[in-house]
Order: structure tokens, then C-alpha cells, then sequence
């Protein structure tokens, strides 16, 4: 016998029923983001690194130490998208979808790869359900952005959930804090742990959300980012907050998150579940206004999110859960003698009327019939036996109550719809 394989490190099998409750979230994310007018976009997995370095930054643990890159036959230095926000912004540019209707508002589904230590609500491969709008560089953007994501949140049944919402400034502003940290920090070198000592250089603004003790002694006296906005800057976070506070959403502003990607500039905002874990941020978004153009486009603003959806099923409402997994299957089984070609074609029959149907295929007693539909949560059980073939009719057995009652065939399927 040969070794038995097993799913990579940080990767695993979605199984049923489990499926069907990750069908329902993309469901509820296809139903809401079409009613902000988003249309689905499907980016390729594999992109040219390049295209990571410039957007993510070279700096970025992302970048640095967490992609799965490679060489393909040819040479080329390819890479598993890590994210998407850089790959739909290479898309805008390639298709020069500048002469489109403006703004561009996408999402996408679908798996990403980071090379992580995998624990609770961190894999290898993960998937993200998120959302991009090109195009337009007002504040009313970024409120709309998060008011759909809220309302997406609060369709699977989330409550109490806060918006942590923070602004990092235009480039200037960006810019004249990052001296201004780096001015501050440098003499405490010593003091900062090994990983923000590494970042002074490479990504000063990660030291802010920097987990470790070390640093945070340190930080007590650091420049506050809100010091260097430029009017600017700090009008675009002023007119967000006002546009979150008439639609009650609920924030809270963090000074010190910056989020770990190079591209975001004003708006940046993350929203962490409990329960989860030190793996706890289930949203992550902002602002990238410069990104467009470092691709090789024309200046062109943007704003987006991502969700993670392992984590956010992780911390699932239960009700949503539960409505998820609800088989609405009803089950058609063959009496013997009767033959099961019988209960197919009778099955199909239902099928033509919009049921859905689960057909027992092969001939074996009502008994184990009735247990193997038991075990695949059905609750309507559709029996054809001799007596109901003689006489045009069928039996339908509720599971749940243990009754039964027989009518015409040809009432069946207004029957069942009519069910509960
Ligand atoms: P980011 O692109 O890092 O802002 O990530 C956005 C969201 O994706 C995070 O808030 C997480 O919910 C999720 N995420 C990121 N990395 C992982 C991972 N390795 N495993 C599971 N979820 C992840």
C-alpha cells in the first residue's frame, strides 16, 4: 500500500457540510456588493513578482518573508497572490479600463497564499472576500466602502462588531511623519526590539502597531501622526468620520494603526472579532491613491477591503450558521420490488417542478433507505411501493414526526412545496 498524501502544511479541505455554509457567506457578499452596484472581477492566482514588490513593498513581511515565489521553466520570477488589491489595480492598468465608467467598483473570492506559521485563523492558503472601488478620491468613497462592508457584516447576523478606523495621511503628510518618527526613534535604538529595530530602516510606520512590550515603552513618547496631516489629509478623515456617524456606525479611532502594506495612504481601517484569538483581525482596508500609478497608469485613487473569510466563519453567528445548513433536500426511495429506476424517474419528475431531489439509486430495503436519508438530514421522504404504482399514488413520510400519508402522484410536488 502506498504512503497515504496529505493537504500541504497551512492548507485544508473545505468539506460538506461546512461548504455549504461558505457558499451561503459568498452568497450574501454576491447579493450585497450587487446592491452597491460592484460587479465580480477574477484575477489570475499566479502574477509576476514584480508586481508585489512595487505595490505591497519590498519592506513588507509580505513581500519579505511570506511569498510563495518561484521560477517557472522560462526563469520568470513568479508569485501566488498573497493579496489582491495589487492585482486588480494591475488589471485597471493593462485593460486601461481609465476609459471606463468611473469609479470601477469590483470584488473578488477566492484563495490566497502567505508562507506563515499556520495556527488558529492563519493558514498558508486562506481565502478573501474583497471589495476594490477605483476611481474616485472623495471621502463619500471611503464612507460608502465601509458602510457596505458593515451591511454585509450585519446581513450574516454580526452585532457589536467596531470599525477601527485610523488615517495615515496623503503622501506629504506620509512622508513629513515618517522623518518624524525616524528623527524620534533612532536614538532609542537600542531599546526597540529586533524587529522594529530591522523596520526603522526598511517600514518605520509598522513599528506604531508593533505587538512586542519593547517597543511599546518606546513608543509612549513618539510624534503622533495626527500632528503631521496637511489640511488636506485631515478634512478627507473629518468628512469620513462625519459620513460613519450619520449612518451610526460604529468606530473608534486608533492613532496607531497603519496596517503593513506600502500602497495605503488616508484611510486605513481593520475590524477584529473576539474569539479568535491573537489571530483576530477579520477585515483590513484602506485607501491607495498612489497605486494606480506606480503601476504604470495614469494617477488614479482608490479604496478597498479585504475580509478574511476562514477567520470570519470561525466566529460565525450561529443563526446564519444554522439557516446554512438547513438541507432543503427531499429524498425518493424505490419499494421492492419496485426498482430504484423507478424512484430516478419519479425523481426526476420532481426535479422538472423545481425540487431538489435526492434519489435512492440502488434497490435495498425501505428500512436502510429510510436511515440513509435520516443521516443526510432529510425530512421528506418519498416512498414508491407496489400498492402506490397499482393505484397512481405515493407515500411521502415526515422524519422528523415518524408520520406518513399517501396522495396522488400528481399532488405531489404542490405538496412539498407547500411543506415546511
Ligand atoms: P491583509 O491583506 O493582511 O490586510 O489581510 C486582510 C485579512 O485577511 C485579514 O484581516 C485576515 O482576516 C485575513 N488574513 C490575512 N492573512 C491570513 C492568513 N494567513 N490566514 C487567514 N487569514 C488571513
Amino acid at each position: 500500500m502506498g504512503r497515504k498524501i496529505q493537504a500541504v502544511k497551512g492548507t485544508r479541505d473545505l468539506l460538506p457540510p461546512d461548504t455549504a455554509v461558505w457558499a451561503a457567506v459568498e452568497r450574501a457578499a454576491r447579493e450585497t456588493f450587487g446592491a452597491y452596484g460592484y460587479s465580480e472581477i477574477r484575477t489570475p492566482i499566479l502574477e509576476d513578482t514584480e508586481l508585489f514588490v512595487r505595490s505591497v513593498g519590498e519592506g513588507t513581511d509580505i513581500v519579505g518573508k511570506e511569498m510563495y515565489t518561484f521560477t517557472d521553466r522560462k526563469g520568470r520570477s513568479l508569485s501566488l497572490r498573497p493579496e489582491s488589491t495589487a492585482s486588480v489595480a494591475r488589471a485597471f492598468v493593462q485593460h486601461g479600463m481609465h476609459s471606463a465608467a468611473l469609479p470601477l467598483k469590483v470584488y473578488y473570492i477566492g484563495p490566497h497564499f502567505r508562507y506563515e506559521r499556520p495556527q488558529k485563523g492563519r493558514y498558508r492558503q486562506f481565502f478573501q472576500i474583497g471589495a476594490e472601488l477605483l476611481g474616485d478620491a472623495g471621502p463619500q468613497s471611503d464612507g460608502e466602502v465601509i458602510l457596505m462592508l458593515v451591511r454585509f457584516l450585519s446581513v450574516l447576523g454580526f452585532e457589536g462588531l467596531v470599525v477601527q478606523l485610523n488615517t495615515v495621511g496623503d503622501e506629504e503628510s506620509r512622508e513629513a511623519y515618517r522623518k518624524g518618527l525616524v528623527e524620534y526613534l533612532e536614538p532609542h535604538r537600542e531599546a526597540l526590539s529586533p524587529d522594529s529595530q530591522r523596520r526603522l530602516g526598511s517600514n518605520p510606520l509598522r513599528i506604531l502597531d508593533s505587538k512586542d512590550p519593547a517597543d511599546h515603552g518606546v513608543l509612549q513618547g513618539a510624534p503622533r501622526l495626527e500632528d503631521f496631516l496637511n489640511a488636506s489629509s485631515a478634512g478627507h478623515f473629518d468628512a469620513v468620520c462625519e459620513m460613519l456617524d450619520r449612518h451610526d456606525v460604529a468606530y473608534s479611532i486608533e492613532p496607531r494603526l497603519v496596517r503593513g502594506l506600502d500602497y495605503y495612504t488616508r484611510t486605513v481601517f481593520e475590524i477584529i472579532a473576539a474569539g479568535l484569538g491573537a489571530q483576530d483581525a477579520i477585515v483590513g482596508g484602506g485607501r491607495y491613491d498612489g497605486l494606480i500609478e506606480e503601476l504604470g497608469g495614469q494617477p488614479l485613487p482608490g479604496i478597498g477591503f479585504a475580509i478574511g473569510e476562514d477567520r470570519l466563519i470561525e466566529v460565525l453567528p450561529e443563526r446564519f450558521r444554522i439557516e446554512a445548513l438547513k438541507a432543503s433536500l427531499v429524498a425518493v426511495a424505490a419499494v421492492p420490488p419496485v426498482s430504484a429506476a423507478e424512484a430516478v424517474a419519479l425523481a426526476e419528475e420532481l426535479r422538472s417542478e423545481n425540487l431538489p431531489v435526492l434519489a435512492e439509486l440502488t434497490d435495498r430495503s425501505v428500512r436502510s433507505a429510510l436511515k440513509r436519508a435520516d443521516r443526510a438530514g432529510v425530512k421528506w421522504v418519498v416512498l414508491l411501493g407496489e400498492q402506490e404504482r397499482a393505484t397512481g399514488t405515493v407515500t411521502v413520510r415526515d422524519l422528523e414526526q415518524g408520520s406518513q400519508e399517501t396522495m396522488p402522484r400528481g399532488d405531489l410536488a404542490t405538496y412539498l412545496r407547500r411543506s415546511p
